[in-house]
């Protein structure tokens, strides 16, 4: 039969990290920490299956976890929303960026994406029937070009995705880029799909912008998050989406019937950690360390290192030390190295750096203990 998706390959976060593993390479391209999660998480987890929550949970979240979170954004975005009705518990932030994209896009919409995008958006754009609009993000700052994108919306324009912190540039919205996005869809019907799965980690003292600070845009947005990236557990694939209630209502008809709900124990032991918000509200904190261990550690090479406001992911400029190609230079830089990295040529629709010949860049991802990122920069600096 016909493939759904015919130019889909494998992601190349399997391809990476499989290749890392043949040759021993540290990895420091697929997204996740290669440190614990804190032991008290941990111990939660086993105390609700000894309490015996191992059963299914209800459909929409555990009730106290949905709580937790709608406590979470009304104390630091001052989003009042309902736990009832507007948030759903999902399997990782995965699940629900791709029931969102069903939920609204029908045959014909077009969904506006910023390149480099993560990978899993356009797949569920093209298995829903909607086309994927690409509009290129620039380095060093890959910001939003607001002018370009008032261009690019149209009749047909049915959902814009909005990731900040951005993976994989690092690059974050301000509160004036909300006051344009709030001007610029005002008069539309168009939804928003805010990817903010990187929420907490925000450097340099600024704040996150979440799609849930401006009434107007909450009024259009499922606003996305995962708690892999928050508590050190990607393997645990738990994540939530908040909706106004008619969106959500139609949202879990689609996960009820994709997982129906997430893993019970799980749940509780989130919803008991997060009692007290000092680990996700001290995350920036501790990964701007990293960040700013990672980039001394890299002082002297001939890596130029791009800006990072925020996420676990920093961008380095190699023209200096080759000019292959970026998915070439990934690969030998895992064979010859030691190091596994991202090419970020693969996040545009395009193929290349946003159509710029000159860009040769990769992404590291500094969720690592500050030895492993000590031994990762040895190695990158005789380059
Ligand atoms: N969106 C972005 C921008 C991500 O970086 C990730 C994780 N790498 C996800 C979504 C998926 O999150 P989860 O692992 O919770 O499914
Ligand atoms: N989000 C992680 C990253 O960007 C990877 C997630 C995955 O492997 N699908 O590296």
């Amino acid at each position: 039969g016909q493939s759904r998706l015919p130019g889909v390959k494998t992601t190349i976060f399997s391809v990476m990290s499989q290749l890392a593993a043949e040759h021993g390479a540290l990895n420091l391209s697929q997204g996740f920490p290669d440190f614990e999660c804190p032991e008290h998480l941990r111990e939660l987890v086993s105390e609700a299956m000894r309490a015996g929550h191992n059963q299914y949970a209800p459909m929409p979240g555990v009730p106290l976890l949905r709580q937790r979170i709608t406590e979470k954004v009304l104390a630091l975005y001052g989003a009042p929303v309902d736990m009832d009705r507007e948030v759903t518990v999902t399997c990782g932030a995965s699940e629900a960026l791709f029931v969102a994209i069903q939920t609204v896009v029908r045959p014909g919409d077009e969904v506006i994406l910023f390149d480099p995008a993560y990978d899993c958006y356009e797949p569920a754009v093209d298995l829903a029937g909607g086309r994927a609009i690409h509009l290129p993000l620039r380095a060093p700052d890959y910001r939003i070009d607001w002018q370009q994108l008032g261009d690019a919306i149209g009749p047909k324009t049915r959902l814009i995705v909005i990731n900040t912190p951005h993976n994989p540039t690092g690059s974050a919205l301000s509160a004036d880029d909300l006051d344009r996005l709030a001007e610029l869809v005002a008069d539309t019907p168009v939804f928003l799909i805010g990817d903010e799965v990187y929420e907490h980690i925000v450097f340099d003292g600024a704040d996150h912008q979440s799609l849930l600070r401006r009434e107007e845009l909450r009024q259009r947005s499922f606003v996305i998050s995962s708690f892999g990236k928050t508590y050190h557990t990607t393997g645990w694939k738990i994540g939530y989406c908040i909706a106004p209630a008619p969106m959500t209502a139609e949202f879990r008809k689609i996960h009820q019937y994709v997982t129906f709900s997430i893993a019970t124990p799980m749940q509780h032991a989130i919803a008991h950690f997060m009692a007290d918000p000092d680990f996700h509200l001290g995350l920036s904190a501790f990964y701007q360390q990293k960040r700013d261990h990672f980039r001394s550690a890299l002082e002297g090479s001939r890596f130029a290192l791009l800006p990072c406001q925020g996420t676990y992911f920093q961008l380095l400029d190699y023209s200096a030390i080759s000019d292959r190609p970026d998915l070439d230079m990934a690969r030998w830089l895992v064979e010859q190295a030691g190091v596994a990295a991202i090419p970020v040529s693969v996040f545009y629709a395009d193929g290349g750096g946003g159509g710029t010949k000159e860009d040769r860049i990769l992404r590291f991802c500094f969720a690592k203990s500050n030895d492993t990122l000590d031994r990762a920069c040895e190695r990158l600096r005789q380059l």
